[in-house]
């Protein structure tokens, strides 16, 4: 048989699938000792993606104009002003902000929703506004709703169609009952999964019953084209580190009356228009919430990845990722004993997030074996997202591989090698 005698690739390999971007260090993998080429970043991208190289460059550009921004009448002080507010548009533009919406540097999705927790209207009883969210949430899009606001947690169904309900449900039943939802705070794609429910019902079921939506595009932005204005969504909130620029740097974007009408994140210069002792006038617009000397370099190095991303054609993205997600799935699910983790039977079209588990094996040995014998880097443990993993009976935890623009085919076959190798062969 010719094709055994030349070690012919399985059905659906995805050995020859080049990355669509360069990323930086795809090409200076470190040798391990007996000279296999570690993949540690390119698997893991959910964490944190390695930066693209237009983006590094355009770092490296920018470094030297460092100066104090909205402080300084220098020459170099409006530079890095310029810059900042040129890269604060860009990053609206590029997820579709409407005329009059705010795009809010942060540190991160995190600190992004954070924020708007702080912003988020009183109920009429006076109390912390309603907030409705689902237990699939990681962490960041969780927590500041239980601490800051009157938050209802909804375990949805095993269907999309019946979570998508359930949510219908609540918001409407809230709503005839005086007491509506001020916030439905979802996410546009599980850091578990990939898996996502479906945006637009979701706006309309907030919409019809008062209440507005955040989305945690945390996982969505850097792998799907996404629209404030096309889909009606209120607030977005994502991360640079997971968009292939450096840590450091996010943003929220939206509706901006809540925005003005909230407690500045942060007490500090920059946020005010004019202080005494004992009285303080504090600024409207993204300043209100960015006390304090910005994140320059982050926020350029964003809108760097934001226009790489642009510039591609989002269907060759979708189809690059979607290609090696499919190759992931079908390839795990081949080997005896792993299984892959869904929330959802019905799920269309998720992002490139797998989750899996070798039965007989601790998920963290499954990561530590992978990365010393095969230099491949992917996340073990509850991803920040325990009350999902809870009530999917993982409250081991699991492990987690994930796909980009910068990954390549090569490395989505080396992983399958290695779970076979691990199943078959032992650690
Ligand atoms: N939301 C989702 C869906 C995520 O995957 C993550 C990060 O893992 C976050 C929020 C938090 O992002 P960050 O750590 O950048 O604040």
């Amino acid at each position: 048989d010719t094709t055994e005698a030349s070690g012919a690739a399985a059905p659906g390999d995805v050995t020859n699938v080049a990355p669509l971007l360069p990323v930086v260090g795809h090409d200076t993998y470190v040798p391990l000792v007996d000279g296999r080429r570690v993949t540690y970043a390119n698997l893991d991208v959910a964490a944190s993606a390695p930066a693209l190289e237009s983006v590094a460059q355009r770092v490296a550009e920018t470094l030297p104009l460092y100066a104090s921004v909205h402080r300084g009448a220098g020459y170099l002080s409006q530079v890095s002003t310029a810059l900042y507010e040129a890269a604060r548009q860009a990053i609206g533009a590029f997820v579709g902000a409407r005329e009059g919406d705010l795009t809010v540097v942060t540190r991160n999705t995190t600190d992004s929703l954070n924020l708007l927790a702080g912003c988020v209207p009183a109920g009429a009883d006076g109390g912390p506004g309603r907030v409705l969210v689902l237990d699939v949430e990681h962490h960041a899009n969780f927590l500041p709703w239980q601490r800051e606001a009157d938050a209802t947690v909804l375990s949805g169904g095993p269907t999309v169609a019946g979570t998508v309900a359930q949510v219908r449900e609540e918001l409407a039943g809230a709503a005839a009952a005086g007491a509506p939802y001020a916030l439905l705070a979802v996410t546009g794609a599980s850091n578990v999964t990939g898996e996502s429910l479906p945006v637009g019902d979701l706006v309309a079921a907030a919409h019809e019953n008062g209440a507005r939506i955040v989305l945690d595009g945390a996982q969505l932005v850097p792998h799907r084209r996404f629209s404030l204005a096309d889909t009606g969504v209120d607030y977005l909130a994502f991360s640079g580190h997971k968009t292939y620029a450096p840590y450091g740097a996010g943003v929220l974007i939206g509706r901006r009356d809540w925005l003005d009408a909230g407690t500045p994140y942060l007490a500090g210069g920059g946020a005010v228009r004019r202080v005494r002792t004992g009285t303080t006038e504090w600024h409207e617009g993204p300043a209100r919430h960015e006390a304090g000397s910005p994140n320059v370099i982050g926020a350029v190095a964003l809108a760097a990845a934001c226009e790489a991303l642009a510039a591609l054609d989002p269907a060759r993205v979708h189809e690059h990722e979607s290609a090696l997600r499919r190759r992931l799935v079908d390839g795990l699910e081949a080997i005896d004993r792993v299984s892959v983790v869904r929330v959802w039977t019905d799920a269309a079209d998720p992002v490139g997030v797998v989750t899996f588990n070798v039965t007989g094996y601790d998920p963290g040995l499954v990561a530590a074996y992978l990365s010393a014998e095969h230099g491949i880097g992917v996340r073990d443990g509850r991803f920040c997202a325990h009350p999902l993993l809870g009530r999917l009976g993982f409250d081991a935890g699991a492990v987690r591989a994930s796909v980009g623009v910068g990954t390549a085919g090569e490395e989505i076959e080396r992983l399958l090698a290695a779970v076979r190798a691990l199943v078959e062969d032992g650690p």
